[in-house]
């Protein structure tokens, strides 16, 4: 039974007053959520300011990105000891606004994953096609491309930890969702993808969210997929209402 993950990317929103307002008005709202993982993932700066509100309740603490040395002369990165040091549990990876406008690549997402992963932390790992792209009928070669160069290198035992985020580029931010079906079948594909270089039980294993215009109104329909196994949620995390209606979709 893989157990759901539900996490909010702030992207770059939320000062410190309006990062304690978000967690003040989300905690009664989720704190009896106990089926679901749920995560938060602000910008660096209120990192701190959030670890001390969510501490000893059920929201996790995740970054936005990570470098991959662990210190040195890196002007304006952050290693993944020190957002452990922040109080982070997870950390997303790769996704594709980092590898729109900030040139990740797939060999430096394989980096970070590695990097993330020595030091403890869940990576968030995202992959997702653009418009063109799934237009070209490229969709499964691009996803399984950012799979396996990805994952390259990473010993099972470590991939087994790693939560998959499918995120096609078109849907992100647009309030265009990938329908259930589409989402269904590109989420298959991974774990189809895990299967084969893997195994069949990391691939069963592996949880795989789906990230793209999720709101409370799309939320059901997305998780009674077989292979769907929660949501990266963007712009309707950023109210404790929506993304508390998303992380108790249940009910
Ligand atoms: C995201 O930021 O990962 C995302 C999916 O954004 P949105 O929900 O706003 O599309």
């Amino acid at each position: 039974m893989r157990r759901p993950v539900i996490a909010g990317n702030w992207k770059l929103f939320k000062s410190s007053v309006e990062a304690r307002e978000l967690v003040g008005s989300l905690l009664p709202l989720v704190n009896r959520t106990d089926t679901v993982d749920v995560v938060v993932a602000p910008v660096f700066t209120v990192l701190a300011t959030v670890r001390d509100l969510v501490q000893g309740t059920n929201i996790r603490l995740a970054a936005q990105d990570c470098f991959w040395e662990e210190e040195g002369a890196f002007t304006g990165e952050v290693s993944p000891k020190m957002l452990v040091d922040a109080g982070c549990s997870h950390v997303i990876i790769g996704h594709s606004e980092r590898r729109q406008y900030f040139g990740d690549t797939d060999d430096t997402v394989n980096k970070k994953l590695k990097a993330a992963l020595a030091a403890d932390l869940i990576p968030l790992f995202c992959v997702g096609e653009t418009l063109e792209e799934r237009e070209a009928d490229k969709t499964f070669e691009v996803i399984g491309r950012q799979l396996k160069k990805g994952l390259a290198g990473i010993h099972d035992d470590l991939v087994s930890r790693i939560v998959i985020a499918y995120e096609p580029v078109w849907a992100i931010g647009t309030g265009k969702t990938a329908s259930n079906q589409q989402a269904q079948e590109v989420h298959a594909f991974i774990r189809s993808v895990l299967c084969e270089t893997r195994s069949r039980t990391i691939a069963e294993s592996t949880r795989i969210l789906y990230g793209g215009s999720v709101k409370p109104e799309n939320i059901r329909g997305l998780m009674s997929q077989t292979d769907i196994d929660g949501a990266l949620v963007g712009g309707a995390s950023l109210k404790a209402e929506s993304f508390a209606s998303i992380v108790n979709y249940g009910g």
